[in-house]
């Protein structure tokens, strides 16, 4: 017969940025089913990952007891399997894990000094997590070395959104788009990436708001799109410029917007009118009406959002194509109102929060900058220490930084960086080299290969905490079942490590954290752990008790200086790597619709894993033809850097000379192939193009 469950615990999906409320049916510890619930961002639906991705909690593969390095075991690149782990690793006793983890980093900060240590905190973990972290590594490593996934993901554009408007947040919520008339999206895969929302967003066209998809990369969302702009990948300046131009040349311009709430006009003029449509449309591959078209329907409508992903921040143009976006909004003042605004949509569950609560090396709590006397001295009384006025370095940064022997300790909560960070190679002979490696995990993951003790922590279901999705939406994440065997919650682990530190903290609950949270962080100074208990959700800025949230910010100027927001214009600048006889082909890096980043979780759920099991690289049918390449056989994929071979999936909505490869598999890491470049603004590395060789293995 059917089991029913014996409780039923409100929760949210451990994965994307759209953050869907769930619940999850639980019967003795186990988690039979989960369904959507009437969350605001997702009235009940959910998407496959959200549905069937729960079960990796249950895998036989979870970390059950603390592990430390066995003596005469060297590290080296070597990736070593789950089958490994017993040569390998020696389960410890708690006490005796952390000891022996906090005595290898407090060796280091003592001996050679606090820069030589870092943290590597995780948007898969809590605010209250992420928030616990960087105080960790600020107050008890003594260093700003604290950074996580938003490096990899967002940081051009928060880069560009804080020098221009002075927020790295939405400005608008995705339920926008039914007030909305016109919606664009570039640079992202919704139906992919943010299936839930892409919902709204497809009910949104199908009820006659004009959709503008605008991407390299032909995605199944462009099929209700009234304009699919398929341009050259590499040309987001060119072809936003020319948009520009056009408003301006056409005098589609919104004066009285630009006259109140901007500055640098003239020098944004200046730049664009080199970007004439006509001059633009064989770079970008677009016509020059079309260009003009689109941005009519743009700068006209009495309300236009636009949406964007990682096809615009992984550049290192990538600042400056958000630059354009947010430009492009400012000159047509299309921000301030519902339906309107600029929308950068959030990965992981918790990006937002993670960077919302200062997991970033620059920055404390709510962007206050480390090296502002001012805001030091308030978290110097805050946190009762002293602290490091000097910013710290980012993802790519520690990595370069352990290879010239400056950076000697890590502690990583929850991330990856043996499969996420460019260039694996280089980046695997970092982790490889380190004198102490402290991993705090669910599985044995690639990174958990390179420590020297790993501390086995809890699954989303596991714990409570909040996570702050895409919107802005601050929103309640219940403990439904317990940790298996050993494995206990991140909070109690980073505790610990900070105890066995020698700081006495003391907190006894979540909610404990949370209030202090509150304290330094000014957006969310007014929600109460009671009102999030409450109503499950509430949406920033809310600094008083009792205010409503809000949903749409910047009605009335910008939390800048000036309290005006600013255009930076932006000249056309090449990817770090352009394709050539030798590497004649484009490489491109995201995820599928089943495999969420690394593939620690999904590649452990049965349905996922099922429906995608293995390494596919996805290729334009008649690319294939005259390769060669016969769908389903293997093809090997060569960069400057690295070699891996896939399976040839057929795609039509391939741009011609180019292949994308998700980075969830281990067998095929794409990002073997990835370069470090970098973004000068945002430091982050150009995941979406460099030059590769394809043939049939
Ligand atoms: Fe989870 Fe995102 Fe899917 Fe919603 S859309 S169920 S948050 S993965």
């Amino acid at each position: 017969g059917k089991i029913e469950p014996d409780k039923q615990v409100e929760s949210v999906c451990p994965y994307c940025g759209v953050g869907c409320l769930l619940t999850y049916n639980v019967k003795d510890n186990q988690i039979l089913y989960a369904n959507g619930r009437n969350g605001p961002s997702n009235q009940s639906r959910l998407c496959v990952k959200g549905r069937y991705g729960f079960d990796y909690v249950h895998h036989a593969d979870r970390l059950t007891k603390p592990l430390i390095r066995r003596e005469g075991k060297p590290k080296t690149t070597e990736i070593l399997s789950q089958d490994q782990l017993d040569e390998y690793f020696r389960e410890a006793t708690w006490d005796e894990a952390l000891t022996f983890a906090a005595a290898g980093l407090k060796k280091i900060r003592d001996d050679i000094g606090p820069q030589a240590l870092a943290g590597f905190g995780s948007a898969k973990g809590s605010n209250e997590e992420a928030y616990l972290f960087q105080k960790l590594v600020r107050t008890g490593f003594h260093t700003n070395n604290v950074d996580h996934c938003t490096r990899l993901c967002h940081a051009s554009s928060v880069a560009a959104m804080l020098e221009t408007i002075g927020s790295g947040s939405v400005s608008n919520q995705v339920k926008d788009v039914a007030e909305a008339e016109v919606m664009i999206i570039i640079g992202a895969r919704p139906t992919v990436n943010h299936p839930v929302a892409a919902t709204f967003m497809k009910n949104a066209a199908q009820n006659g708001k004009k959709l503008i998809v605008m991407d390299p990369y032909r995605s199944e969302i462009a099929r209700h799109a009234t304009y699919s702009l398929q341009f050259n990948a590499d040309t987001d300046v060119p072809l936003l410029n020319a948009m520009m131009y056009t408003i301006i040349e056409e005098g589609l311009q919104n004066d009285d917007y630009i006259r109140n709430y901007t500055e640098g006009y003239e020098e944004l003029k200046q730049n664009v009118m080199d970007y004439p449509p006509e001059k633009v449309a064989p770079i970008t591959g677009i016509p020059a009406e079309t260009i003009r078209e689109v941005a009519r329907t743009y700068a006209t409508a009495k309300g236009s959002m636009i949406f964007w992903g990682m096809g615009i921040s992984q550049h290192v143009h990538g600042t400056d194509n958000a630059r354009c976006l947010i430009a492009l909004a400012l000159l047509t003042g299309q921000v301030g109102r519902p339906g309107t605004g600029l929308h950068p949509l959030r990965g992981q569950n918790n990006v937002q929060g993670a960077s919302d609560v200062g997991l970033i090396p620059m920055v404390y709590p709510d962007y206050q900058k480390v090296d502002d006397p001012e805001v030091q001295a308030k978290f110097e009384k805050l946190w009762n220490t002293k602290l490091d006025p000097k910013p710290g370095l980012t993802v790519v940064e520690i990595m370069t930084a352990v290879h010239e022997g400056k950076l000697n300790g890590m502690y990583i909560m929850g991330e990856n960086p043996a499969m996420s960070d460019p260039n694996l190679s280089h980046a695997r002979q970092a982790l490889a080299d380190l004198d102490h490696l402290v991993v705090q995990d669910i599985f044995f993951t690639e990174t958990a290969g390179f420590a020297d003790v790993i501390l086995p922590a809890s699954a989303f279901p596991e714990k409570t905490g909040t996570f702050t999705n895409t919107d802005r939406r601050v929103q309640l994440g219940r403990q439904a079942i317990d940790p298996p065997g050993d494995a206990r919650q991140d909070l109690w682990i980073i505790q610990q490590l900070a105890n066995h530190l020698g700081l006495d903290w003391t907190y006894e609950s979540v909610s404990d954290v949370f209030e202090e949270m509150r304290l330094a962080t000014p957006s969310i100074a007014g929600m109460t752990w009671e009102r999030l208990n409450a109503e499950d959700s509430l949406t920033y800025p809310l600094e008083k008790e009792g205010d409503p949230g809000s949903p749409v910010i910047f009605q009335d100027g910008f939390p800048t200086k000036s309290e005006r927001a600013r255009f930076v214009p932006a000249g056309y600048v090449h990817a770090a790597e352009m394709p050539d006889p030798e590497f004649p082909f484009i490489f491109t890096t995201g995820r599928q619709l089943e495999h969420w980043h690394t593939g620690s979780m999904t590649r452990h759920a049965t349905v996922l894993d099922a429906i995608e099991p293995e390494a596919v690289a996805n290729i334009h049918p008649e690319d294939m033809k005259a390769l060669d390449i016969k769908p389903g056989s293997n093809v090997v994929i060569e960069s400057r850097r690295g070699q891996v071979t896939a399976k040839a999936r057929a795609d039509a909505g391939m741009a011609r000379k180019s292949v994308f490869m998700a980075f969830c598999y281990n067998e095929a890491a794409a990002n073997l192939l990835t370069n470090e470049a970098l973004d000068p603004f945002g430091k982050i590395p150009e995941f979406k193009y460099c030059a590769i060789r394809i043939r049939p293995e």
